[in-house]
């Protein structure tokens, strides 16, 4: 008999596997999903200009290539259409259960016990894709409840706030706060942005797809695949060896500053806005709108240390800035993977208690003491360069070459060994990367070690996990 396979979430990286065990013909599986919608983080973040900034034809699953994308880089709802898009021609969404939270997930009997609000259920496999940045972070700055303004987070965008002739705060100035800053600040009336930490930017180079394109990529054998590849290859090429402190670093560096130059003409604001650390540390922000924003006479960008919210605004070492509302722009708790779901493995072991740490897993699938468990984009499989779309798909994949397996005897497991092997190759691979060079990012915990991060090229990852290496597993 087929496994029968939760999965949690209805994202990029759970839809992926239904459809892929649908295309298989396993279809005792479900999804479950704790919103009313599918999309995950394309679902979630609606904010003005939310969009990707890695190219429409890699952001995509390979299975499904897509002619219809209207621009090089999509924007949200074109990703969440084709999200949609894939659910419909593969038939996967009679198997989501909506508005279905996993509350807690056992390990028993050589299966897994998965308990919603609606009481508890037994499957043979359990497959995490509920992903890294699907939980907002509030800042712990005092005060924020004294407020007497409107707040909300960039995940949660408060569409019915109108936001034309406002005075408004941005607390933070990641990727989020440099796709909708631009489209906002021509609405409002003035607009502070508190920047803790500049970021590097470099151009975004973006264009709508014209129609005769669109034909070509519709009607031209191979083009969608080969263009897919040449950027795949061209972010492997180029991008990676920026991060690993290779040739391409200063390149990075150049392009930046050049951008940075080109951009902002008033050498103090170019001081503020000059980061003292090196590219790639913090996820690089793409984007060619984000400069011109922070140029225009409403917006002030403020780099005072923050003390407190106050009941008019924000209030710094310098004074109180007014606001009427505020936008806290502050990221995601990635660190915390899985959180708040209680997870329980052999022996009745907690995974949190397990990953006190930081989280930790072989191939970012596998977790010792926790059989038939796989996670989708765990811990170290996130990139700074490429499109995770194409690690989930490999996380997939090996889920998948694995359920031969489980199906002969009964569960699998990752054996200890190979975790710890796993874990000092990682290590000695983090070395080389440019992410624990003097700043700190989601990508790693308060006391700094990388949990979410890959150390290595893309194509390794597809090899290393194309199929079980059985030696790593004890089986049933
Ligand atoms: P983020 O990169 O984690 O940025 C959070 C921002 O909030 C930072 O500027 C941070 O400052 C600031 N912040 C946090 N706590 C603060 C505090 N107490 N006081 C002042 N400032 C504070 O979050 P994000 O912009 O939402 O982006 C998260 C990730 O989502 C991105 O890195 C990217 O991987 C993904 N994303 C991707 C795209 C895309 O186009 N592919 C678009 C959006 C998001 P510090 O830097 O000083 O900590």
């Amino acid at each position: 008999m087929a496994p029968r396979v939760a999965i949690t979430g209805a994202g990029f990286g759970g839809l992926c596997m239904a459809i892929q065990l649908e295309r298989a013909g396993l279809s005792s599986y479900t999804v479950f999903e704790k919103a009313g919608d599918l999309g995950g983080t394309w679902r979630d973040n609606s904010y003005p200009g939310a969009g990707c900034d890695i190219p429409s034809h890699l952001y995509s699953y390979s299975f499904e290539k897509y002619a219809s994308w209207t621009r090089r880089y999509p924007e949200q709802p074109e990703i969440l259409g084709y999200l949609e898009h894939c659910a419909d021609k593969y038939d996967v969404m009679r198997k989501i259960r909506f508005n279905t939270e996993v509350l807690s997930a056992t390990f028993a009997d050589a299966s897994w016990r998965i308990r919603t609000a609606g009481g508890t259920e037994t499957f043979d496999v359990l497959v995490m894709g509920v992903g890294q940045l699907n939980r907002p972070r509030m800042p712990d700055i005092p005060g924020i409840d004294d407020f007497e303004g409107t707040s909300f987070h960039s995940a949660r965008w408060n569409h019915d706030h109108d936001l034309a002739g406002r005075r408004v705060a941005v607390i933070g100035n990641g990727s989020s706060a440099a796709q909708f800053i631009p489209r906002i600040a021509e609405r409002v009336e003035h607009l502070d942005v508190f920047q803790r930490t500049p970021n590097w930017v470099i151009p975004k180079p973006d264009a709508a797809f014209g129609p005769l394109t669109r034909l070509a990529f519709h009607y031209v054998p191979g083009l969608q695949r080969a263009y897919r590849e040449w950027i795949y290859r061209y972010a492997e090429g180029t991008l990676y060896p920026a991060l690993a402190q290779g040739w391409s670093a200063g390149l990075l560096k150049k392009r930046a500053m050049d951008h940075l130059r080109d951009q902002v003409p008033d050498p103090e604001l170019r001081d503020k806005l000059t980061p003292g650390y090196p590219p790639g540390c913090k996820r690089v922000v793409i984007d060619s709108t984000f400069y011109p924003a922070l140029t225009r006479p409403n917006v002030d960008v403020v780099t005072d240390g923050i003390v407190r919210v106050a009941a008019k605004g924000v209030e710094t070492a310098e004074g109180l800035r007014e606001a009427d509302t505020i936008i806290f722009a502050t990221g995601f708790r990635s660190t915390e993977f899985l959180s708040p779901i209680q997870v329980q493995g052999r022996d009745g072991v907690s995974l949190a208690r397990q990953w006190g740490g930081g989280a930790e897993a072989y191939l970012g699938i596998s977790v010792p003491r926790f059989p038939n468990l796989f996670l989708l984009y765990g811990p170290n499989t996130n990139l700074g360069h490429n499109s995770i779309i194409f690690m989930i798909e490999c996380q997939v994949n090996h889920v998948l070459s694995c359920l031969p397996y489980i199906r002969k005897h009964g569960t699998m497991e990752v054996r200890p060994e190979a975790m710890a092997a796993w874990t000092r190759q990682l290590d000695a691979a983090m070395g080389r990367m440019v992410w624990g060079n003097g700043c700190q990012s989601w990508y790693k915990t308060a006391e700094g070690r990388v949990t979410n991060n890959w150390p290595g090229p893309t194509t390794l990852y597809r090899r290393l996990t194309a199929r079980p290496p059985l030696p790593a597993y004890s089986l049933g």
